[in-house]
């Protein structure tokens, strides 16, 4: 089931990147730990009294450096009124409710979307009068909040989670496999679903249950049945959110939330860019599986290493998903396209593996045997048995001692022996520590 999202909107300076930290907060800590993860991220999924949401900051969108502020809020407070499920309307209680702030509001009312408002920089209870101003606004109770305390945020998720809509499961039989594009535009998202779905055999269906949107493309390959996620979006054009590269983004995200396998489109042209990173990384956090896709092969010109070296600056570039295979192809020649479809299927398998509790144990077991936990502080880890929870993507509880003792790279080394034993090529593998003696 795909999250909703919630998007945060207000002036420069209100403490909204803050705030988000603040919200996706363990999460990001640990996805520090992994290199290649950018810190200025934007995206994240969180989650709260037990419902999972996205949200995006959208003043990290980089827009124009010279447009105005106003009109970035503005640009900014649509792209939010678009796209999102819930809106946090930031406010600061320092500034109290400025000009720029009743402009917004008119806008975010005017849209009949839900609006919490969050008032930060609430450091002490004397600033707490402040926040009464903001009623004026008028979306219901303002929420204080503080940023650099950490305080409110509890009762900010509360207000959140309580607007959150009731999401409609997407309708799809089991046995398909749902696959999103994603990268930046002109890569050539739209060329590859036309070159995939002019493929011979391939045929476009109506799959029962595919009614839900016309948004999607449900087709069938060799007895294999896929739907191409928003490939609607895609032909969407010259709307404010694609003037800029960064307002694809959140479209983006939303059909990755949507996905079974995403397809991280790269030109080949050009090579990587930053923005490539963010969006294949917000798929990594997700659970979604995922296939390199680099596009254009025809223009690159070529001898027997180039590919194997391509792939190396992917590595390079994407150390937090060294499982996700690449498949390089023209969707304007069709050159090595028939590659592409017996990937998807891989990884879809890869992605909803269940490996016995017994076969997992033995290959634990025996990466201990070779490599036993190190101690801390004199005292040492000991695993207990590890078994494997849910598939999409596959999640493993690994039961212990005591969970403080597992360290990061004990856990990246438990791993890489499941993957080299199970292979899971294609999909992230979430790895959770339990006590349990
Ligand atoms: P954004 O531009 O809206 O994303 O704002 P930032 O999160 O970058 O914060 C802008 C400035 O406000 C930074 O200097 C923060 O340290 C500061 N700030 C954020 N939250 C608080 C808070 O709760 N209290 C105070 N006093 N300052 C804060
Ligand atoms: P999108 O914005 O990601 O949907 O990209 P499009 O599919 O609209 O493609 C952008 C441009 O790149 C168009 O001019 C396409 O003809 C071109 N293009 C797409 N795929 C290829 C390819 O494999 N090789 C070459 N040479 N051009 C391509």
């Amino acid at each position: 089931m795909a999250r909703p999202v919630v998007a945060i909107v207000g002036r420069p300076n209100v403490g909204k990147s803050t705030i988000f930290n603040r919200i996706i907060g363990d999460r990001l800590a640990i996805v520090e730990d992994k290199p290649g993860i950018t810190r200025d991220r934007i995206y994240g999924a969180s989650e709260w009294n037990g419902k999972p949401f996205s949200i995006i900051d959208t003043g990290g969108i980089e827009l124009d450096d010279e447009e105005p502020i106003l009109k970035s809020i503005r640009m900014q407070a649509e792209l939010a009124i678009e796209e999102a499920d819930v809106i946090v309307f930031m406010c600061d209680a320092k500034a109290g409710v400025t000009g720029s702030d009743e402009e917004v509001a008119g806008m975010l009312y005017r849209s009949g979307k839900p609006v919490v408002v969050a008032v930060n920089k609430v450091d002490n209870i004397g600033r707490m009068d402040n926040i009464y101003e903001f009623y004026n606004l008028g979306f219901g109770d303002p929420i204080g909040v503080s940023g650099s305390h950490g305080t409110g945020i509890g009762d900010l998720l509360d207000a959140i989670t309580d607007n959150l809509p009731e999401l409609a499961e997407d309708n799809y039989e089991d046995d398909v496999i749902r696959v999103a594009l994603i990268g930046r535009p002109n890569v050539g998202k739209s060329s590859l679903v036309n070159a995939i779905l002019g493929e011979e055999r391939v045929i476009v269906s109506d799959i029962a249950g595919t009614t839900r949107d016309a948004i999607d493309t449900p087709f069938e390959k060799d007895g294999q049945k896929y739907v191409l996620i928003d490939t609607a979006g895609m032909r969407k054009r010259g709307k404010v959110y694609e003037t800029t590269e960064k307002y694809s983004v959140m479209r983006a995200m939303k059909a990755i939330e949507r996905a079974d396998v995403v397809l991280v489109l790269i030109n080949g042209e050009e090579g990587i860019i930053e923005q490539d990173k963010h969006i294949a990384g917000y798929a990594y956090e997700a659970g979604k599986a995922s296939v390199f896709v680099v596009n254009k092969w025809d223009v690159v010109e070529k001898d027997d290493k180039t590919m194997h070296q391509f792939e190396q600056k992917i590595r390079d570039h994407f150390l937090f998903m060294t499982y996700a295979p690449v498949v390089f192809l023209s969707a304007k020649t069709k050159q090595r396209l028939h590659k592409l479809l017996p990937v998807v299927q891989h990884v879809a398998e890869q992605h909803t593996k269940r490996v016995q509790t017994h076969l997992l144990n033995d290959v634990v077991s025996d990466a201990i045997a070779i490599n036993p936990p190190p101690t801390d502080k004199g005292r040492r880890l000991r695993i207990n048995y590890v078994t494997q929870v849910t598939v999409k993507p596959p999640t493993i509880v690994v039961f212990v001692n005591d969970p403080e003792l597992m360290h990061f790279s004990y856990e990246r080394y438990l791993e890489n022996k499941i993957r080299a034993a199970f292979n899971f090529e294609g999909t992230p593998i979430r790895l959770f520590t339990r006590r349990k003696s």
